[in-house]
């Protein structure tokens, strides 16, 4: 099965598809987890990425189809694929529809103002790159899972975030219409608890729990 998870940034799209890849065997892909790793490395692609990323724009199409069409020509991905991230254009959407199939894309919605609070409380790890709320830390300088030191995403400061909607409601949010219009869009409403919201998610995705 491939599926796209698409949504505002802060929506859960990470969290439900990392919980989405254990509990389904799928393999998550990242567009925001891959470019965070180049940059990391400080390889040419983390360099060019960073700058957009900080500013909250967009990293430039090309760069980001050359970089998912590598990736999705790995073997992992043979038995299916959660993309969290990618598409975010019309340009990278119909590149990506030639060049795989996608049985559904699920469309993950909430107010903007959850979505702020969601961002603004977000805290990543340096190390393992996993994701936790502020509200759910003991300690809200270190990663529950690997001890290394949490940190708040440049892109998640108060003025980025209005930035990153506004650029979400311009490019991304016209998807919601074309998946809608090729027929296999299903909306979500992810307004409960972590648990709530995947539970949801396997009810659209026809699995019993
Ligand atoms: P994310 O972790 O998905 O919120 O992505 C973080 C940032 O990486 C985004 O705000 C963009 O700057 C960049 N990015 C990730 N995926 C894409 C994409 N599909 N197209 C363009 N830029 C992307």
């Amino acid at each position: 099965m491939n599926l796209i998870f698409l949504g505002p940034p802060g929506v859960g799209k990470g969290t439900l598809a990392g919980m989405a890849q254990e509990r389904l065997g799928l393999v998550k892909i990242s567009t925001g987890d891959i470019l965070r790793s180049h940059i990391r490395k400080g390889d040419a692609l983390g360099k060019l990425a960073q700058r957009y990323i900080e500013d909250g724009e967009f990293v430039p199409d090309s760069v980001i189809i050359d970089m998912v069409k590598d990736r999705l020509q790995e073997d992992d991905v043979k038995n299916g694929f959660i993309l969290d991230g990618f598409p975010r254009t019309l340009v990278q959407a119909n590149a990506l529809s030639q060049a795989v199939n996608i049985d559904m894309v699920i469309d993950l919605e909430l107010e903007s103002e959850l979505i702020i609070k969601r961002l603004s409380g977000r805290r990543v790890c340096v190390s393992c790159g996993g994701t936790f709320h502020l509200s759910l830390l003991a300690d809200e300088k270190v990663c529950p899972t690997c001890w290394n030191a949490l940190e708040q995403r440049k892109d998640d400061m108060p003025e980025t975030i209005a930035h990153r909607l506004e650029v979400y409601e311009e490019q991304t949010a016209p998807l919601i219409e074309y998946y809608r219009e090729k027929g296999n869009l299903v909306e979500v409403k992810v307004d409960g608890s972590i648990e709530e919201n995947f539970s949801k998610l396997l009810g659209v995705l026809g699995i019993n729990e």
